[in-house]
């Protein structure tokens, strides 16, 4: 494994004999690299570039102590959250003097143990390779819950997002567009004749005519910010921020193309091929609106696209 792979210790002591005398003996793993901060600022730079998974601190540093320091460390972390995850990255104080008032105040402010120096060999160790063991076994739920929050926001069959993670999305898209005054729109799009298409050819082409179909419509957006979700059994939903109502009926009809384009045949669609009918709404998402209102104005859409014979796209006034 590279050595930036390994897992990192951190070593802050102001004494450079200390670090070099904790740090021979944490060399001993060979599994762990050692690195060393003379300083709070030195420490907070390593903290933020290296991610160390342990920190040993001494309690006496010349520019902070150590307990505003390790409070300072979890400050970072907290702001770091990331999808309501904290980093955590053991902290285990050092010091010269047995002070329970000091260690009370420590384990407070964010520290997980004290170490009285000088420590033995064994017991440094001990320690090191328990506190890693928890760090590593933490960093693997994280891990976990991070592959399980991302396949909970993906539909199993078609493999794009859910209606969970529309939903989501639209009404942070709602908020980012609103404080920008930009315009947001959103497409449904929904499969036509799809009742009797399963009638025809049966549950399982059904299914793969969705994958298809959710495929095509997701490589019709070509922009970052948009995403298409499958919003019901066979409807889809796009969100385009900051696009205007004109160019959203050109995706609308892009995306109506790319389904139309895979030609898969239906003996009882539009022209002998699967199609899709989509609904068109854009806003400048204000106080006095909500983003239902614009799910319904989309709604609208489709609806008259059906009426007005299916593999079209329809709009709707807000
Ligand atoms: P329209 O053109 O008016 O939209 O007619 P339609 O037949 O597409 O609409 P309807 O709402 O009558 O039927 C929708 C069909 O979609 C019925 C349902 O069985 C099918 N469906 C919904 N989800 C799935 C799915 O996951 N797999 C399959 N194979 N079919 C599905
Ligand atoms: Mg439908
Ligand atoms: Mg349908």
């Amino acid at each position: 494994m590279p050595a930036n792979h390994l897992p990192t210790v951190l070593i802050v002591d102001h004494s450079l004999s200390n670090r070099d005398l904790i740090g021979d003996c944490l060399r001993q793993l060979t599994d762990i690299q050692v690195v060393g901060a003379g300083d709070g600022a030195q420490a907070l730079h390593c903290f933020r570039e290296l991610r160390p998974s342990l920190i040993l601190l001494d309690l006496a540093l010349d520019d902070i102590d150590g307990i505003s320091l390790a409070r300072e460390l979890r400050q970072i972390e907290r702001g770091a959250e990331e999808d309501g995850i904290v980093a955590w990255t053991p902290i285990v104080f050092l010091s010269r003097i047995q002070d329970e008032d000091a260690l009370a105040r420590g384990i407070l402010a964010g520290g997980d143990d004290f170490l009285y120096t000088p420590v033995s060999e064994v017991v440094l160790l001990a320690k090191v390779r328990a506190m890693l063991r928890i760090a590593g076994m933490q960093r693997e739920i994280h891990d976990a819950h991070r592959q399980l929050s991302s396949i909970a926001r993906l539909d199993s069959l078609t493999n794009i997002p859910n209606r969970r993670h529309f939903d989501e999305t639209l009404a942070a898209e709602w908020k980012r567009c609103r404080r920008a005054d930009a315009p947001l729109s959103i497409v449904l799009g929904d499969i036509d004749f799809f009742k009797q298409f399963n009638d025809i050819y049966g549950h399982p082409a059904g299914d793969s005519c969705l994958t298809a179909i959710a495929g095509s419509l997701h490589e019709a957006l070509f922009r970052v910010e948009d995403m298409v979700a499958r919003y019901g059994g066979e409807e889809f939903a796009a969100i385009l921020p900051g696009t205007d109502n004109e160019g959203a009926r050109a995706v609308a009809e892009r995306m109506r193309r790319a389904a139309r384009e895979l030609c898969i045949p239906h003996a009882q669609g539009v022209g002998g091929l699967v199609s899709c009918s989509f609904g068109v709404a854009s806003i400048n998402p204000d106080s006095a609106s909500l983003p239902q209102q614009l799910l319904q104005t989309a709604d609208a859409g489709l609806y008259l696209a059906k009426r007005a014979g299916r593999n079209q796209i329809g709009l709707a006034g807000i």
